[in-house]
């Protein structure tokens, strides 16, 4: 005789029934009823070295069992700052100062509050404006949804929200400013320096943008010189350039870290997902030295969470940093996101694929009702959900993002594990057609 299960207890996410997962390795996941699943969206774009690396969890455990937490005003510990002299390494420009939390929402309150605290630390107590882009997502705090260009997320706690000036995003398939590149001139970039003149520059602290434009606008990839021109703006306008790397840090796109592309040199990066590969519930700003300087010299940050500068989430990432390192992983996206893109190009030709975009291993497939004139689904239709459903069924998980065209837009995520075998991503995309082609897409 079988016994029902007890009804979930659990607050989830989601309406539907969700698998229960049971084990993953490298890009594919099994669920308790024995279904196998490939990951090819890393979760929510998260997980860069694979599901089941017993290293990282070997690396936790042992540092559980030694400390596993202490109070960031009353103990450092050797793991965290290990993890920042190896991270350093890599870091942007000179963002080499760790300031570890626990999620991308939180390491974007941070550094709203870092610049912030900056400029008081200089006598310039007149700015506390953050210039954020028109599409953009930066997390799901009342302060970080504020700054976001997501208003379908934003609408319900509108009355919450403070009203925050934006900048027209870099999203040329939907471009904001309704013209192409590069006849525009870079009409987008050239908005911010507008937005800050409109705010008057001496009430701006920063301005924070997405090298590589997550999920709130698909994957989109800014035109080469689009991130050196708002860079000279802010430094014109003595505003902080934060770079939410959130998304598409710690590898994703091929470089340790996507504003590499364009050569800038950020004052704060924020980061989160790939850096612990989802080990561990983790988010950081990485700040530049002179800016860490200048905020302690004046009495230091008033900031801080319970968890943060947590040694065992320390020591997820430093594991996770090693396997990047010694397996070349990031190379290893460069090279694999080369054939991703080769392959997804084919999707072009279906009838209601509209741009296939991204690079590395970040990609956005946007799904229109007519390609040709750009149009998007009625958002009632829920498109991409119903394929994300439908890819499951197949076995293969993708990330939908919806609300990059107006209220409507339909966007698959695709971004697998930087380890994806060449035979799993030919899989991903041979299931993700099967999954368009259930939808009559
Ligand atoms: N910033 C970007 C670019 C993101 O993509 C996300 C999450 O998707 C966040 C910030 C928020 O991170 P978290 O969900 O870990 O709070």
């Amino acid at each position: 005789m079988s016994v029902a299960a007890p009804p979930s207890l659990v607050f989830h996410r989601v309406g539907r029934p969700l698998p229960s997962v049971a084990r993953g390795l490298g890009a594919e996941l099994w669920d308790t009823a024995g279904r196998r699943y490939l990951d090819g969206s890393s979760g929510a774009v998260v997980v860069g070295i694979g599901h089941g690396r017993a290293e990282v969890a070997e690396a936790m455990a042992r540092q559980a069992a030694a400390a596993a937490y202490v109070h960031g005003t009353q103990f450092t510990s050797e793991v965290l700052e290990e993890y920042a002299r190896r991270l350093a390494v890599h870091a942007p420009g000179a963002c080499r100062k760790l300031y570890l939390v626990t999620g991308g929402s939180e390491a974007n309150e941070t550094a709203l509050k870092l610049a912030r605290a900056w400029h008081l630390a200089r006598g310039e107590p007149g700015r506390h404006k953050v210039v954020g882009r028109s599409i953009s997502y930066h997390g799901n705090t009342l302060a970080t949804l504020s700054v976001s260009g997501r208003p379908a997320l934003q609408a319900p706690y509108r009355p919450l929200l403070t009203s925050t000036p934006r900048a027209a995003a870099p999203f040329c398939y939907h471009c904001p400013l309704d013209k192409a590149y590069p006849s525009c001139a870079l009409a987008c970039a050239d908005d911010l320096a507008t937005v800050i003149e409109r705010e008057g520059p001496e009430t701006v602290a920063a301005f924070v943008a997405e090298p590589q434009i997550g999920a709130s606008a698909g994957s989109a990839v800014p035109p080469d010189d689009y991130l050196p021109r708002v860079a000279e703006t802010c430094r014109r306008y003595g505003v902080l350039l934060v770079a939410d790397e959130v998304m598409c840090g710690f590898g994703r796109t091929g470089r340790w870290f996507a504003v590499e592309h364009s050569g800038v040199a950020p004052d704060l990066v924020t980061c989160g997902k790939g850096m612990s590969s989802g080990y561990a519930p983790v988010g950081a700003v990485l700040a530049r030295e002179g800016v860490v300087e200048a905020v302690d010299a004046a009495g230091g940050f008033v900031h801080g969470f319970t968890f943060s500068h947590h040694p065992v989430t320390a020591a997820a990432c430093l594991a996770v940093l090693e396997i990047l390192e010694r397996e070349r992983l990031v190379e290893r996206a460069a090279l694999l996101g080369a054939r991703l893109a080769a392959r997804l190009a084919v999707l072009r030709a279906r009838p209601h694929v509209g741009d296939v975009r991204g690079r590395g291993l970040m990609w956005g497939i946007e799904l229109c009702e007519e390609p040709s004139a750009r149009r998007p689904f009625p958002r009632a239709r829920r498109t991409a959900e119903r394929v994300t459903e439908r890819a499951l069924e197949q076995g293969l998980v993708v990330y939908p993002s919806t609300g990059c065209a107006g209220a409507d837009g339909d966007v698959l995520m695709v971004a697998p594990p930087l380890v994806t075998t060449d035979a799993q991503l030919e899989e991903m995309v041979s299931l993700l057609e099967r999954a368009l082609g259930a939808e009559g897409l």
